[in-house]
This record gives C-alpha cells, structure tokens and sequence, in this order.
C-alpha cells in the first residue's frame, strides 16, 4: 500500500445571507494556506440544494480562474490543499471528498492523519464500501455516509468515536456546515467571522485574508454546526485531552498565525531568547534559516545583543517540491532555495538559527554556503529539540533511520555539518518558550453557543511531559498508541 502522510490545510465558509460567493471567499483563504500543501487542492460548494465539487492537482493560483469559481455557486464551500508523501500526485487523493446518495450529498476536507485507518478500511470494505484513493480521509467519508441514516449528528459523533488520530474537519451538506477537531486537539482548526457568515480555517491567516476576524479556536474534541440559526458547538462526548502538535509553531504554521491562543512569531522569537539564554556564544551576527528560522533568529539577536543580519536569501519560487531523483540532486537544490548575503557574512563569526534539522542536509550545505562567503566561524542553533521519532499524525517527517538525531549525538553531527557548535533548545526551554506566549485573555468574547471551552487556562503548566503538546517526534511518547506496522517504523 502506499503510505499516505498527509499536512494539509482546510477551510470551511458559510454565508448566512445566502450570496453565492462562499467559493470566491474559500478560494482566498486557500491562497493563505497554501504553504500547508502544494500538491492538489479542491473545492465542494452547496447553494442550499445541490453540491458542486472541483479537485485538480497543482497550486492554488494554478487551477482555479474564474470560469471555474464561477461553475461553484453557492453560499456554503469547503476547501482542502494537499501534501502527501506517497510518492505520486493523483488527483484521486486529493480533497475534498464528496459522497452522494438518496439520502443526500456530503462533503469531506481532513487535516491529519489516521492510526486506524488500515483496520477501519478493512472493515469498511468487509461491509461493502469500495475506495477509489490511498487516502486515509476517505474513511471519514465513507463511515459518516454509511451511518448517515440515522441523522448527521448521529454519523458524525459515531464516526468520530471509531476513528483514531489526528483530524481537524470541514464537512458540509447541502444545508450546514461542520467543523471537528480530534479529542487531542493535534492539528489546528479555529472560527472566524466575516460580513453575513462564518469562516472554519486551519489557520487564522486565512481568516485574515477574507477579511475577517478570528473568534476562537475549535477545542480538542468539539463540533461546531454552523447553519442560518448560527454555531451549535458540543463534545462529542470523548475524554479530552489537548495535545497540540508543537511542531506547528516550529515550522509549519505561518507566523503570522495565532495558534490556540499563541501567535506563531511570538512563540519562535520566544524560542529564539531561550535558545541565546541555554548556549550563548561569543559572535558578531545573528542570521536566520528563511523563512520557518527567522522568528528564533530576532529572539535569539534580542535576548543575546549580537546584531540581527539578513544573511540568507532564499529563492522565492522554489517553494514547491522538487522532484529531484537523487540525493546528490536534493543536495545541491539547497544552493539553488538558499544563498547567503556575502557583505553579512564575510570576515564574521556567524550564529546561525535553523528550526529543526531532520536529515541534516540544509544545515551541511548552509554551512558551506557561510564558509564560502568568508564566514569566520559558524554556530548553528536549532530552536527545536532533536528530531528523533516520525510523526504519525500529519507532519511528513522520515523513518527513524533518515532522521540524525536519531542516529547521532550532537557532538557527532556537528562535525557531520562541519559547524564550529550546534547546540538544541531543550524540551524544557522550548515548552517554556510556548507557554509564555499563551494569551491569557479571551482572543474575542466567549462564543455564547458554548458554556465552557476547553480555554488557555486549561494548560497544564507542569512543565514538558504534561504540557498540553504533543511532542512525539522529539520524545517518541504519542497522544495515543500506535496501531500494526505504524509503531515499528
Ligand atoms: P534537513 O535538511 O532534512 O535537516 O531539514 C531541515 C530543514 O527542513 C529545516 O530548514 C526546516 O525548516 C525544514 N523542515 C523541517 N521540517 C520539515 C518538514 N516536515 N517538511 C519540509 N521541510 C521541513
């Protein structure tokens, strides 16, 4: 089977005074998620009887022109952008799926990934349901229309019971809109409002973009059913604990993002100051690895007073993947995405602030890029603890064995990357740092529909095992246990 990791982006739209624009609106906020995947992205809209659906592989700014926001008419529209590791770019994975039957249409946009999809697959296909992808969503969809009968809130909390995971969700109808976010609360999933309706998005810039304001998050573990009356918010009955993905605010999310009441660039230039107060070091310029490092760079030239510098410039239109068959080909793509501001560089000793290294490949060329430009000496610090265990749960992370961190010690990879030091923020420092970003306040009013939301001050601050975050690709511990072949991986 081809294994399908998905990072994906959502977004969801429902105009309450029935324009028929809701595509247009979606189609926006797709433009600001498209850095959460670039491989295909599609497009469900409902005018209130019947439900539209567009998928095409390629960029956001590539597939859709007017003719076809033009053909999706309507005033509710869910959204999806792919990225999927499975080596091939069909269009029969990309989202959102869409079920028709008498008893009516549903559409299904998933971010996140399934620990039972195997088992859930097999059993669903023992009871007759056939699949057309190797996706893992197309479960959601198939279990939700097979238990449509006995209503949509019944299929939804019984499908969301069965499966194991991580998901934020947009589902819609003909009529309503729905958002779900797994009882972990692993990938990111909020509300917003705009003029005349709601907006469910993975990420609050999407919000932004249409115009609107963020209202809150979606907690771990609830659904949110937004038609003309408004938002019905309730749990889905599930023990709730919140796990969010620490490596969102690492490297995924935009920075201009606020995360479950986090803004994204806080938290990095937070790491930044930490990383500076747990391995200064004696430089003349601070410099960022474009764009994920560049927050941990301001925070680490802030709290370490060595002067902040460009230094690296990366290469605007090679955002996508690249399909290079070899190693030696990915590698010398890193010359080609970065390059380094000689004037910056020449004659410093250079403290260099990367997010993450996972193979060690950007960081080995980076430095040979600095040393290139004359750099004097060069310190890499890395505002993520090391990446030892893969990420089942919707980060596109390698098998342990292509992992560094999970081969070496520190010691033996700075020589791997030929650095003068490397040192890690620690699993502490980095909690720290994200806890101390956590908006105390309410980001708008409490959402009325809602008694009580699993809010910031659920938190627990007890430091960095029970912190609110999943960390499982730095400690190997996961929100949940791993099912089959995927814990031996
Ligand atoms: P590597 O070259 O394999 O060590 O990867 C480290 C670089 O990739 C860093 O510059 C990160 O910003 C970036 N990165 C980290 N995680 C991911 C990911 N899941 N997908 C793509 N790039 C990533």
């Amino acid at each position: 089977m081809d294994e399908l990791k998905d990072k994906c982006g959502v977004i969801g739209i429902y105009l309450s005074n029935h324009d028929d624009s809701a595509s247009r609106l979606a189609y926006y906020g797709l433009q600001s998620l498209q850095h959460r995947g670039q491989e295909s992205t599609g497009l469900a809209v409902s005018d209130g009887t019947n439900v539209e659906h567009f998928r095409a592989l390629g960029l956001v700014s590539e597939v859709y022109n007017k003719d076809v926001l033009g053909s999706l008419k309507g005033h509710i529209a869910i959204g999806h952008v792919l990225y999927s590791t499975c080596g091939k770019a069909v269009i029969e994975n990309a989202q959102p799926f869409v079920s028709r039957s008498k008893l009516g249409t549903i559409a299904v946009a998933h971010n996140g990934s399934l620990v039972n999809y195997e088992p859930m697959k097999e059993f669903l296909e023992e009871t007759g349901s056939t699949f057309t992808s190797t996706s893992d969503s197309e479960v959601i969809i198939k279990l939700i229309a097979k238990n449509y009968k006995k209503g949509l809130d019944r299929a939804l909390t019984d499908t969301i019971q069965l499966i194991r995971g991580s998901f934020a969700l947009c589902v819609m109808t003909e009529k309503v809109l729905i958002g779900a976010r797994d009882p972990n609360g692993i990938r990111p999933l909020c509300l917003g409002k705009v003029d005349n309706g709601w907006v469910l998005a993975s990420e609050s810039c999407a919000i932004d973009a249409i115009g609107g304001e963020l209202v809150r998050d979606i907690a771990p573990g609830e659904i949110v059913i937004i038609n003309d009356d408004g938002v019905l918010s309730f749990n889905f009955g599930e023990k709730t604990s919140k796990k969010t993905c620490v490596f969102e605010y690492v490297y995924f999310a935009r920075p201009d993002t606020i995360m479950d009441g986090i803004p994204v660039l806080e938290a990095r230039k937070k790491m930044g100051e930490v990383l500076a107060r747990e391995s200064g070091v004696v430089a003349d310029v601070v410099i960022g690895v474009p764009d994920s490092g560049l927050g941990a760079a301001l925070g680490y030239s802030k709290a370490s007073g060595i002067p902040y510098a460009m230094g690296i410039v990366k290469n605007k239109y090679i955002g996508r993947t690249f399909i290079a068959p070899s190693q030696e080909e990915r590698e010398a793509m890193v010359f080609v995405k970065l390059n380094a501001v000689k004037s910056d560089i020449q004659g410093k000793r250079v403290v260099i602030i990367d997010d993450s290294i996972v193979r060690g490949t950007t960081s080995r060329r980076l430095i040979q890029i600095l040393r290139k430009s004359g750099a004097k000496e060069v310190h890499f610090r890395i505002s993520s603890p090391p990446v030892k265990f893969p990420c089942y749960f919707g980060i596109d992370t390698p098998a342990r064995a292509d992992l560094i961190s999970a081969q070496h010690e520190t010691e033996e990879i700075r020589k791997a990357i030929g650095a003068d030091s490397l040192a890690f923020i620690s699993m502490e420092g980095m909690i720290e740092a994200l806890q101390s970003c956590e908006w105390e306040e309410g980001l708008v009013e409490e959402y009325p529909d809602r008694g009580q939301r699993a809010a910031k001050g659920s938190i627990s601050p007890s430091g960095a095992s029970n912190c609110g975050y999943c960390q499982g690709c730095f400690l190997g511990e996961y929100p949940m246990p791993m099912i089959g072949e995927l814990g031996k991986r």
